[in-house]
């Protein structure tokens, strides 16, 4: 008797180990949460649901990017930053603005004159909140970056006015 019930614990240890490897290759087989869409070369469209977006980027980015949402003013570290180089979509790597066209607008978010190329941005009107505003978003995702106010500096007297959170900064 002793021995059956040895015999039949062996068998539901090897059954429970091959179903914890099964488990496991389950869990390498879920969907990939690396972004996949990110490139900072390629000037394709990305048309990708939020239902994946939300698996791909972190929190505060998909509330930016895909919900519209602002994040706290003078938050960001790009806000005063002086740093040159080029700001891409945080979402797609789509190249955005360059350091040379950003100024200090003391309005408590990163703000640029003028986006690196006309294919950056897409414009879209926005009457929320009882204002008229124009959004700003990302040419390649639509991720929503900001908004652009007719109240900048020259050459352009634009005030690019965009989400550091939503940014992604590279040194050259
Ligand atoms: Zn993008």
């Amino acid at each position: 008797m002793y021995k059956i019930l040895c015999f039949c614990l062996l068998i539901s240890q090897t059954a429970c180990g091959q179903s914890a490897i099964k488990q496991s290759n389950k869990t390498n087989t879920m969907p990939n949460k690396e972004n996949t869409y990110y490139s900072r070369t390629s000037k394709e469209a990305v048309i990708v649901p939020d239902s994946v977006w939300k698996q791909i980027l972190s929190p505060e980015v998909y509330a930016i990017a895909r919900e519209k949402g602002t994040e706290r003013p003078f938050t960001s570290p790009f806000e005063t930053s002086k740093a040159i180089g080029t700001y891409y979509c945080k979402a797609c790597g789509n190249p955005l603005f360059k350091s040379d066209t950003k100024f200090d607008s003391g309005c408590g978010w990163p703000s640029f004159y003028e986006p690196l190329t006309k294919k950056s941005i897409i414009y879209t009107p926005d009457n929320t909140h009882g204002m008229v505003r124009t959004e700003v978003q990302c040419g390649k995702c639509k991720a929503h970056l900001g908004h652009v106010f007719e109240d900048g500096p020259p050459p352009t007297g634009l005030r690019y006015c965009i989400n550091g959170v939503i940014l992604d900064f590279d040194a050259k």
